[in-house]
């Protein structure tokens, strides 16, 4: 009899779901948890999207659409392109998707062959080296390190490509360290992706949530670099939206024509009812971004202030998205109550069984030295929550 295998690329679990499933299970034992976990905003959807999801279903036609998103749709979103980054593309260059995350999975599936490499920075978000190692492709990773604003250097960047090199991956604003690129800095990133012939898969999901300068897109400032890039973006985190499943991604006819392939497969389009609500939220009152913005910006400053006021913690100002990385080298070998914190993860367990403070350790993003805090959460919330850890820390 045949031996019965299963797929044998290993896929971690995410670290980070143990701790969470944790400090869910003790917020709903009526436990007073304060969670700096959150990966979305915690503002409602604006009302004006969800009302025109209410008449589609009132409407009552919601059928199958094209598997690569509404014409409409796509039409707002090349609208959008064009406003926001410079960009000129067509609905021919564009494809709709379950969320940004569904995106990112067809862009590496559509250009990946087995043993392909492609570059991630470190700290990286949970999911860039799964996507590549489910595409049969190698992550090969690039410390963007603090000294380095959290960023590649064109040196670093330069000694991880190969001849292997098929894609880099940049997320600018980034998850989980706030850090945005200067122009100069995507125009050097642009350079060695043209003379190498690399392709950009730049995921722009946090486009909106800025708070100095404005978002550039690396496709904006030529042609051939527009043409190696597949641009990922949504209306998650922009317009509070992470719920409804709504990504696309902008790219070259060709790679468009196997993501839609590959898409139409695996998923066809995706929720006919989210689609027009992504309508709604690109062609619409862009003032409920401004709101949000306004929002996070003044809760980042103050974790920023706070944090940096603790002894032994210290963090440099996000740029954009809503989370702080937490340098907590020092406190890293030391002894809290007796109980020895040998790395993120003690740390974040140490922070939860003590005084009720749910972070992300570091780990969970590749980096050992760090916490992560969203301020995706209430200013009440933010301020109780960095007492706690304060406290914890002067046991
Ligand atoms: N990319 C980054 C960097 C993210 O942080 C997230 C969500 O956490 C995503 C993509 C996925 O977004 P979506 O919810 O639209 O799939």
């Amino acid at each position: 009899k045949k031996s019965l295998s299963i797929k044998n690329i290993k896929i971690s679990p995410s670290v980070t779901l143990a701790i969470t499933a944790k400090a869910k299970k003790m917020k709903s034992d009526g436990e007073d948890v304060i969670s700096f976990g959150a990966g979305e905003p915690d503002f409602k959807t604006p009302e004006h999207i969800r009302n025109a999801a209410i008449d589609v279903i009132q409407n009552g036609n919601i059928g199958y659409t094209a598997a690569s998103g509404l014409s409409q749709l796509k039409e707002a979103i090349c609208e959008k392109f064009k406003n926001d980054n410079d960009l000129e593309y067509t609905s021919e260059n564009i494809v709709v998707s379950n969320g940004a995350k569904h995106s990112l999975f067809n862009a590496l599936q559509a250009i990946c062959n087995p043993g392909d490499e492609v570059i991630i920075p470190t700290p990286y978000w949970v999911s860039y080296p799964e996507l590549v190692k489910l595409a049969d492709a190698v992550p090969v990773f690039v410390e963007a390190l603090e000294e380095y604003g959290f960023k590649y250097t064109r040196e670093n960047l330069l000694k991880a490509v190969s001849k292997k090199t098929k894609a880099i991956i940049l997320n600018s604003p980034n998850n989980p360290t706030g850090a945005v690129y200067t122009e100069s800095e995507l125009r050097e990133i642009a350079d060695i992706a043209v003379n190498n012939n690399i392709y950009i898969i730049s995921d722009e999901i946090y486009e909106k949530l800025i708070y100095e300068g404005k978002h550039i897109s690396i496709a904006s400032f030529n042609e051939k670099i527009k043409d190696l890039t597949i641009v990922i973006n949504g209306v998650s985190k922009g317009y509070a939206m992470t719920g409804w499943r709504i990504g696309y991604s902008a790219a070259n006819k060709e790679i468009t024509k196997i993501m839609t392939n590959i898409q139409s497969h695996a998923t066809s389009n995706p929720n006919t009812i989210a689609q027009y609500a992504a309508i709604a939220a690109l062609k619409g009152d862009q003032e409920v971004v401004n709101d949000m913005v306004k929002a996070f910006d003044e809760r980042r400053k103050y974790m920023v202030e706070k944090i940096n006021n603790i002894s032994n913690l210290s963090c440099k100002e996000p740029k954009g998205a809503f989370y702080v990385m937490v340098n907590i080298s020092k406190i890293i070998g030391k002894e809290f109550d007796g109980i020895k914190i040998k790395n993120s993860m003690d740390f974040a367990d140490y922070l939860l069984e003590k005084v009720k403070v749910a972070v992300v350790p570091g780990i969970g993003f590749g980096v050992e030295n760090y916490i992560r805090l969203s301020y995706a959460t209430s200013i009440e919330n933010i301020k109780e929550g960095l007492k706690r850890i304060e406290r914890a820390i002067n046991i």
